[in-house]
């Protein structure tokens, strides 16, 4: 928009005045950031639903993310960003890209074997330290086990809420 200000001469608000009415004369006007800018959090159902899924875990790829909402990439990306941006959600969220780490961790989080183990049967040899490469990033690879929180949280999500740690067992 400041682009078309300075080309034109005129001023942003002016063009965004101008937007807003070809909008109500009925033109579809796309523009990405205008979008942006109207787009609110708290009213958005795709940030809504990721802000559930980030409450509940945050052992997860971007990938996994958007195919748990099914979600295009693009899309879901689109507003992670956004609510990462506002700092509704760790901008640690959805950040790891490896799946088989993200199964591994969530193994070795629901289970109660050493790391050697967990990390043998993922086809790890040095689990244990990128357990603590996680960790100093800020991944939560706690145990599970023992944690009061955990039950509570789950018992309180909504039923029929999709994600759930598919390797307890
Ligand atoms: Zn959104």
């Amino acid at each position: 928009m400041s682009q078309l200000a300075r080309k034109y001469g005129v001023s942003k608000q002016r063009i965004f005045q101008i937007l807003m009415k070809a909008k109500e004369l009925g033109y579809a006007v796309n523009r990405p950031r205008l979008l942006a800018r109207r787009h609110g959090i708290d009213q958005c159902e795709v940030c809504n639903r990721i802000l559930q899924v980030a409450e509940k875990d945050d052992l997860i790829t971007k990938n996994q993310l958007c195919q748990l909402l099914s979600l295009e990439y693009k899309i879901c990306s689109w507003h992670l960003n956004q609510l990462k941006g506002s700092g509704f959600v760790s901008k640690k969220f959805a950040t790891m890209r490896s799946e088989r780490l993200v199964v591994a961790l969530q193994y070795y989080r629901y289970s109660s074997l050493p790391p050697s183990v967990v990390g043998r049967k993922f086809g790890y040899r040095n689990f244990y330290s990128l357990l603590s490469y996680q960790k100093k990033k800020g991944i939560a690879v706690e145990r599970a086990l023992n944690f009061p929180e955990a039950s509570l949280l789950e018992r309180e999500a909504p039923t029929g809420t999709p994600f759930v740690a598919q390797n307890h067992s």
